[in-house]
């Protein structure tokens, strides 16, 4: 059977085809929808051969809506004969809520479900609907499942998840701390446990999720027990372009004494923020590139950025009370050897020590299993760089919906 993984955005969808094979998931095909409903379209989809071999098409026309994104996919997909045996379609939701801890079938109830997280999470659940209604009204016969960001983070103790805050506000309002990226964070710990050849009960590690948007999580026995993202995406490490943590009476600040409107404030700080607005760019590479002339700007949001990180870590040591592992992962956390070692550096304290050798240059992709240590002989604690696959985690996780 094949799985279709859909990632819908608000003007994109990216996707990934899987097989499911008796040894494991193989890729098959990864392509991209983009700029629906403007004046300009693109799509492209690579197509991975049994042998390892790509090749890619690509379409520069107008895609009218969501529906046209999807007919697209199906139809490259099939013209690639990779649709034959299509089953599932496994969709990414960021906000499940306190509704929804695991992957689940989508029925009518089911979306009415999603549909009222809605205004937890007004940027991103309303995409994720769209690509759920357009693939159910064209494929009704295939089984779609959705796999929440926020599913990982259902294991979090109250006194991590709950905000000091009135008690209705949590009952009446829904405010308190969910956590996302968790289909990235448990993969990776998965992985890291199995590359430490340890059981999961046993293994205490924190996970850097370092991408554009960026998140840690406290690992205990397989369970995530703290992280870093709250109520939304926003809370946290510093990002891209959102803020991560800040002092709430910032928000108020701007409201009453630069007369700005709740959504503008939402505005600059989920866009023009983090890394962005502390220098003018949110691409890592180009700030470690200007910070690397001898840009200051440049290198104090680097500096904002390893600080905030930094705290983390610290924090969830003492959180978990021991820690064997911390894991990078994501853009950043997979490619960026002087960042890591910045996040690393003098954390004797933690008992974690990088060895410049092995971390130098080092990319997890290029690793045959995705995972590469980058410890010295003699850290107590292992460091290690993990590819991240969330696409791959979805369509494990659809399989297991369906099966269950
Ligand atoms: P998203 O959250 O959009 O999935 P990614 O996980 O792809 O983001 O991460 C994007 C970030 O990773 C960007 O800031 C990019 O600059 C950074 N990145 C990618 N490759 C490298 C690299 N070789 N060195 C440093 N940063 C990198």
């Amino acid at each position: 059977m094949q799985v279709l993984v859909l990632n819908s955005g608000s003007s994109s969808i990216k996707y990934r085809l899987f097989d499911d094979h008796a040894n494991g998931l193989l890729l098959r095909a990864r392509g991209l929808v983009e700029r629906i409903g403007e004046s300009t379209g693109r799509a492209e989809q690579v197509v991975v051969a049994q042998d390892g071999t790509t090749s890619k098409e690509a379409d520069d026309a107008p895609i009218t809506d969501h529906a046209a994104g999807f007919r697209w996919i199906v139809s490259r997909l099939e013209s690639a004969g990779l649709a034959d045996d299509l089953g599932a379609i496994g969709h990414r939701v960021v906000h499940g809520g306190s509704e929804f801890t695991a992957p689940t079938v989508i029925d009518e109830a089911v979306i009415a479900r999603i549909e009222a997280q809605v205004p937890l999470a007004p940027l991103h659940n309303p995409a994720n609907l769209t690509g759920i209604e357009v693939a159910r009204q064209l494929r009704p016969d295939l089984t779609n499942v959705a796999v929440f960001d926020t599913a990982f983070h259902a294991t979090l103790p109250p006194a991590a998840y709950r905000y000091a805050v009135p008690e209705r506000l949590l009952t009446e309002q829904g405010v308190r701390r969910y956590g996302f990226h968790g289909t990235s964070h448990a993969y990776v710990a998965r992985r890291a446990t199995a590359a430490l050849g340890r059981s999961e009960e046993e293994c205490k590690l924190v996970t850097l999720h370092l991408g554009n948007g960026a998140s840690a999580a406290a690992v205990d026995g397989g369970r995530s027990v703290e992280t870093s993202m709250g109520l939304s995406p926003l809370e946290g490490l510093v990002m891209g372009t959102r803020s991560g943590d800040l002092d709430p009476a910032v928000i108020f600040h701007l409201i009453r004494e630069a007369g700005m409107s709740p959504e503008e404030v939402e505005r600059v700080l989920n866009r023009e923020s983090g890394l962005l607005g502390l220098c003018g760019d949110n691409d890592l590479r180009t700030i470690e590139d200007r910070a690397a002339e001898g840009d200051e700007t440049a290198q104090l949001a680097l500096d904002v950025y390893v600080h905030r990180i930094r705290k983390y870590l610290g924090a969830y040591a003492a959180v978990l009370g021991r820690l064997d592992a911390v894991v990078f992962t994501a853009g950043v956390g997979e490619n960026s050897d002087t960042l890591r070692a910045a996040i690393c550096a003098d954390l004797d304290v933690l008992g974690i020590r990088v060895a410049a050798e092995r971390n130098d240059g080092q990319r997890a992709a290029k690793a045959p299993d995705g995972v590469v240590a980058i410890h010295a002989e003699d850290s107590e604690v292992a460091v290690l760089v993990v590819a991240t696959d969330e696409e791959r985690e979805i369509a494990e996780q659809t399989l297991l919906a369906i099966r269950t």
